[in-house]
């Protein structure tokens, strides 16, 4: 299970006093192995190991922390971005609304039909049709027949025609007819990839034009299901994904490894057979229940925003001693980066906004300028004074930059100070960083 894994991998970082590359190699391995575990693509899991152990090393100022709590924070987030970050809805827009439901066989598709027009009725007020496009199996015609009686929506369905693409388009013109607002179409599958399946689900999309097309995938089948969503999107170009099955002993590989292979957000997921098992998928949610640590993440968030705070007392004290130096450069960089876009930033900056809004800055502006600081000696970014000419030199070929370069940030740094500490009674840390750029 993906989260007894995790929680005892981040358990190894409890007693330590703070993150390094060592002690955090083992938690960041068994990591790596809890995913490959849990079917996720080995790609991603090696380059979501690599971010997670490149973003760990640097919080590394967050003293406030213990290492595990950051890590958990750090995970929870990145595997939040792998499902893609945020939320997507489905389109109901449209007179009426067409929404066609493509998968294998057995991957639940006639059940998700079932539980989203269910969804649709009772939280949203709509008025579907349900439309029983699996024509080769009558079996399936009268599973969905009981599955809208059960729900209390109305049913399409044609025993005699066995042409999908006349049923969905006729199912439609009935919908228009009796003000059903929206039209789910469940389709045939097969059980596994084949060409007629593939021509049937692409001649009824073409036919129908649906607003929305959802992939239904059973994520009991790992990596499978990651396979199928790719030969599927190949040929449909699909607007979303539903996994269903998450109720059962499933390791949850799918969720994590979709998105990023075919770049299509997970909407819904299944968890039950029952009507109402159906959830609208929120990636923060999902990496909330994969960790099975919600409590951590906001203790964490609350621990941030105190160490910023704090941060910037001591910073206010060091300015208006004038021993405001290198180091505190770099890291007032790197708050500034992880605050988010720049531009954005000093927008909010009374009468800075104004000032920057012609001149195009982003998160690589400061590259130049951190490749010169680090390659300072401690003792250099700690006294810039001691920079004399000759370790200028070393510090301009150690960056790749030029004299020139390493005199133009010395001198820049030198004036910011002076205008630091002039302002440092009422300060505005970033109105100083909006004259480093
Ligand atoms: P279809 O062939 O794609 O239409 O698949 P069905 O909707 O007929 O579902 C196949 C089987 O999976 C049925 O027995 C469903 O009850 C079951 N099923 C579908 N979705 C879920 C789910 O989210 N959780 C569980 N536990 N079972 C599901
Ligand atoms: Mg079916």
């Amino acid at each position: 299970n993906l989260n007894e894994r995790l929680e005892r991998s981040f358990k190894l970082l409890k007693g330590q006093g703070k993150i390094t590359e060592i002690n955090v190699a083992e938690t960041l391995k068994d990591v790596r192995r809890a995913l490959l575990d849990a079917d996720v693509n080995f790609k991603i899991a090696k380059s979501f190991t690599s971010t997670v152990k490149e973003k760990a090393l640097g919080q590394n100022v967050l003293t406030a922390l213990k290492p595990n709590q950051v890590m958990v924070k750090i995970v929870h987030d990145e595997l939040a971005k792998l499902m893609g970050g945020t939320h997507v809805d489905i389109n109901t827009q449209g007179k009426p609304a067409v929404i066609l439901i493509a998968g294998l066989q057995g991957s639940g598709k006639t059940t998700f039909s079932g539980k989203l027009a269910n969804l649709l009725k009772t939280k949203q007020a709509k008025n579907p049709l349900l439309v029983a496009g699996d024509v080769y199996r009558p079996a399936a015609i009268e599973q969905l027949k009981v599955l809208g009686e059960q729900i209390g929506v109305s049913v399409y369905a044609d025993l005699e025609d066995k042409n999908p693409v006349k049923i969905a388009k006729a199912a439609i013109k009935q919908a228009k007819a009796n003000n059903n607002d929206v039209v789910i179409v469940d389709t045939a599958g097969r059980l596994a990839i084949d060409e007629a399946m593939m021509k049937e689900i692409e001649a009824v999309k073409k036919a129908i034009d649906p607003g929305e097309t959802l992939f239904v995938v059973d994520s009991m089948t790992g990596q499978d299901a990651v396979n199928t969503a790719k030969e599927f999107n190949d040929r449909l170009n699909f607007d979303g994904v539903v996994l269903t099955k998450l109720d059962g002993d499933t390791r949850g590989g799918a969720a994590l490894s979709i998105r990023s292979i075919v770049n299509k957000p997970i909407k819904f997921v299944g968890t039950g057979e029952k009507m109402d098992a159906l959830d609208v998928f929120h990636p923060d949610r999902m990496a909330d229940r994969i960790l099975g640590m919600g409590d951590i993440v906001s203790l964490v968030e609350r621990a941030q925003e105190q160490f910023d705070a704090d941060e910037a007392r001591k910073l206010q004290k060091k300015i208006a001693k004038n021993q405001f130096n290198f180091n505190d450069f770099l890291s007032q960089i790197s708050q500034i980066k992880k605050m988010g876009n720049l531009k954005d930033l000093a927008s909010m900056i009374p009468g800075v906004g104004k000032a920057l809004k012609n001149i195009d800055i982003d998160d690589d502006a400061f590259k130049g300028v951190e490749a010169i600081i680090f390659s300072m000696t401690p003792a250099e970014r700690e006294e810039p004074k001691l920079i004399n000419g000759s370790r200028r030199k070393r510090i301009a070929d150690g960056s790749g930059s030029t004299i020139q370069d390493v005199n133009r940030l010395i001198k820049q740094f030198d004036e910011t100070r002076k205008l630091m500490k002039m302002m440092s009674k009422g300060g505005n840390m970033s109105r100083m960083m909006g004259n480093m750029g």
